[in-house]
């Protein structure tokens, strides 16, 4: 469907009146080639589509502030994908600058994932351009393992650019690892943990391999599938051996030092506004929430229209919400607080809630302290199956 999605939410947000702090997010959908286990929006990269895509998404940027910028007060920036490494300082300074013209922002922090084969030169030109956050995507440090999925980078050049990142002065680095791979074995995770030492980065994400359904990795995992126990026990090995050396766990697949906790993605799981712009980004403002074309040409080709293709356009009822902020506020090892929950929904009746949540507790899938309720972290591997217990009838 085509339609512009801010006409409504500008209705919504004249009625509600008042600015609210949002977080932005930016997909970047090229990447020099596809992986095999890949199920993000990505296509591979041509210079020429590039080209289309910086033109286009001055144009959303453009069109979100046209309607919403009297609203809105971005407070973090997420530059996400594909490979948003393959733009160039020049460019990330050009959106960044374009994004505070034509916005309120108080940006507390901008990310840009960065995958381990981008140019280490371009390092001190991002941070340059705004950039305070560096993501590196590096999976693994163990070169069996990065063999096994495919990237044909070495240990030795992630370590190289992640000195270089030190050196040109970032002050808050993330690395994202995965784990539940054919082949890894605790002692890959050993040797990840040596280079996590050496290097101290303050953010570590560990995500399972996952979603195989329709991607090639699909071959190579039922010739030699990991077991739900193994996945089991390098999990727990990452979780204890990250909090031992000082990195806390916040969310099912995230550890930080402290302070360091990714803000961006804090609002996905505190259920707090955030818009995105770009091919296959959603936003959720007010009760609203909207996903963009995944299909690149579809969303590149109503450039200069008032109009975004879209895949969903939902109003979310107050039933709605109340379940989604559930499922995803119990990722967080803080869980949710009730108190807070009735407060943003003061006319919902939470009474079947309430009989779900003492039947989970008195099972000990859920745990209390104070007015808050959340998964105990030696649950989080069964976590979908208790959030569908809580929140579906
Ligand atoms: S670099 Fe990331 S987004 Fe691109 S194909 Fe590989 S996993 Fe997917």
């Amino acid at each position: 469907m085509k339609l512009n999605p801010y006409i409504q939410t500008f209705r919504r947000m004249s009625e509600a009146g008042g600015k609210i702090e949002s977080g932005l997010y930016l997909h970047y959908p090229f990447c020099v080639s596809k992986c095999p286990y890949c199920h993000f929006s990505s296509v591979l990269y041509e210079s020429e589509l590039h080209r289309m895509w910086l033109q286009r998404i001055e144009q959303e940027i453009n069109l979100l502030a046209r309607f919403l910028a009297c609203y809105l007060r971005i407070d973090t920036v997420y530059f996400g994908g594909g490979t948003p490494s393959l733009l160039g300082p020049e460019e990330v300074q050009l959106l960044i600058s374009r994004i505070k013209q034509k916005l309120e922002v108080e940006a507390e922090e901008i990310t840009l994932e960065v995958n381990p084969q981008a140019d280490p030169e371009w390092i001190p030109g991002w941070l340059e351009s705004g950039i305070t956050r560096l993501s590196f995507g590096v999976q693994s440090f163990d070169p069996s393992v990065l063999r096994k999925i495919g990237r044909s980078y070495s240990p030795a050049e992630v370590i190289n650019l992640l000195e270089k990142s030190k050196q040109s002065g970032a002050k808050n680095i993330g690395v994202d690892l995965m784990t539940g791979i054919p082949g890894e074995s605790l002692s890959s995770i050993e040797i990840n943990f040596q280079v996590l030492d050496q290097i101290r980065p303050e953010h570590v994400s560990v995500y399972l391999l996952e979603e195989l359904e329709n991607v090639p990795f699909r071959r190579i995992w039922e010739e030699n599938p990991v077991s739900e126990e193994q996945t089991a026990e390098r999990y727990e090995c990452y979780r204890s051996g990250l909090e031992e050396k000082g990195w806390r766990q916040y969310e099912i697949s995230n550890f930080a030092s402290p302070g360091f906790e990714c803000r961006h993605n804090l609002k996905y799981w505190k259920y707090r506004p955030f818009v995105g712009l770009g091919p296959a980004s959603s936003s959720h403002l007010a009760n609203l929430r909207w996903t963009v074309t995944s299909d690149i040409r579809e969303w590149l080709e109503t450039g200069g229209k008032e109009e975004v293709v879209l895949d969903e356009f939902l109003e979310l009822t107050p039933e709605d919400e109340v379940r989604e902020n559930l499922a995803s506020s119990l990722r967080l090892t803080e869980g949710v607080s009730l108190e807070e929950l009735a407060s943003r929904y003061p006319f919902f009746c939470f009474s079947a809630y309430e009989r779900k949540i003492k039947k989970l507790l008195e099972e000990g899938f859920l745990l209390k302290k104070g007015d808050r309720i959340m998964i105990p972290p030696e649950n989080f591997l069964v976590s979908n199956w208790i959030i569908s217990e809580l929140i579906f009838p």
